[in-house]
């Protein structure tokens, strides 16, 4: 018997998730700046074959990144791992063409008209794709490094004056951007885990409000929501309900002789045994209250339902319970209702059936179920 709730998904999931949805953009946004750039400073004519390459790769990248991305959120099952570093890989390989492309653009290739705007853009994307993406932490490192070094090293190879400070103000861009992207990563993985916790708490609570604490079956609470659900359902599917009421016989004779606390660890029992004897998932074992329990049987007929009781009522008086070391008979009066819901009576018919029933059991002498007319 389960009532489960849907998983929850671990910090490391969801940020890969959130990297995933961050980096979409880039999909797009540096073939299309590649293109724009390339078409303006005539590159295609100039240098076909650099052209072409850079072209090839952004387009194989850019077609890998959006698999990832339809594999990803159309919740196709795969290695976790696989999908964080293959993201991660594609990310940093764009990161390690752009630094390279730009390094030639602005220090080798004769496109000076390309210079400045490729300036520009360098460190908009080193700032922009670090900031947005340093949610990996391997980004948040790797990407500053690949995309300003190239530059700040050919800058220093070709020397001069210029190229001295540029090559000076990129490196202290790239350590400023590093330490920018580590403060944001930061923040961020406190948020997600401050959420997976609160998420976390409330999923406990909410389990806590449902449950009997002695027994560990579901409590009152529960069991009023979900015999009104299980009403309405097999009103629309027009199948039987069925409600067993079990109560233990003379009881309180029990705590009497043997203190509270034995009783507490009969009731336990009890409620391990009906753990136990009820696996399917659409069923309910409830406690009802003191010693008395409920199970709620949807899409079960009067028969079927009675077997059960059969079974329960021999089952209990099978436990093996003891009280320093000598065995304790535990008996228990089952009432069994079973009824075809109809959307114009309410469930309360239903269990106030099952409890006259329980009270015939008990008039006949108890140990025994009686079935409700
Ligand atoms: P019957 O066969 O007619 O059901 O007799 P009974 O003694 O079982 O019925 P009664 O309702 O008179 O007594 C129920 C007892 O269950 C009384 C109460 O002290 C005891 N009880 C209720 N809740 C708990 C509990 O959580 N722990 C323990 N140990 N006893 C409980
Ligand atoms: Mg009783
Ligand atoms: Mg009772």
């Amino acid at each position: 018997m389960s009532h489960q709730t849907s998983p929850q998904i671990a910090p490391e999931q969801r940020a890969l998730i959130d990297l995933s949805i961050r980096a979409r953009g880039g999909i797009v946004l540096y073939p299309a700046v590649w293109l724009i750039t390339a078409l303006w400073g005539n590159i295609s004519e100039l240098n076909p074959i650099t052209f072409f390459v850079v072209s090839s790769a952004l387009l194989v990248i850019s077609i890998l990144r959006t698999i990832h991305y339809l594999l990803l959120h159309k919740g196709v099952n795969l290695n976790f791992k696989f999908m964080n570093y293959s993201l991660v890989a594609l990310i940093l390989a764009v990161a390690f063409l752009w630094g390279g492309l730009s390094a030639w653009i602005i220090f080798h290739s004769p496109y000076l008209v390309l210079k400045y705007p490729y300036m520009v853009i360098l460190a908009a994307l080193g700032i922009g794709g670090t900031g947005v993406l340093s949610i990996s932490r391997i980004i948040g490192i790797t990407y500053p490094f690949l995309v300003f070094l190239p530059s700040i090293f050919s800058a220093l190879i070709i020397g001069g004056t210029e190229n001295l400070i540029m090559s000076s103000l990129a490196f202290l861009s790239m350590v400023y951007i590093l330490e920018a992207s580590r403060a944001t990563r930061q923040d961020y993985q406190d948020a997600i885990n401050n959420q997976f916790l609160a998420e976390e708490r409330a999923r406990s609570l909410q389990e806590v409000s449902i449950t009997d604490p002695l027994t560990g079956l579901k409590n009152r609470h529960f069991f009023n929501g979900q015999i009104a659900n299980d009403w309405n359902s097999c009103c629309r599917t027009k199948l039987p309900l069925s409600v067993l009421m079990l109560d233990l016989d003379h009881f309180k004779k029990l705590n009497d002789q043997y203190g509270h606390l034995a009783g507490d660890e009969c009731l336990k029992l009890v409620g391990e045994m009906l753990n136990k004897e009820i696996p399917r998932s659409t069923d309910t074992a409830a406690r009802y209250g003191g010693e008395e329990f409920v199970i709620i049987l949807p899409h079960t007929n009067v028969t079927h339902a009675s077997l059960l009781a059969g079974k329960l009522v021999k089952a209990i008086a099978q436990l093996n319970f003891h009280v320093d070391k000598k065995h304790i008979p535990i008996k228990c009066s089952i009432g069994v209702a079973c009824v075809t819901p109809h959307h114009s009576e309410s469930f309360r018919t239903l269990l106030m059936a099952a409890d006259k029933a329980l009270y015939q059991a008990k008039d006949q002498g108890r140990n025994r179920f009686c079935v409700a007319e």
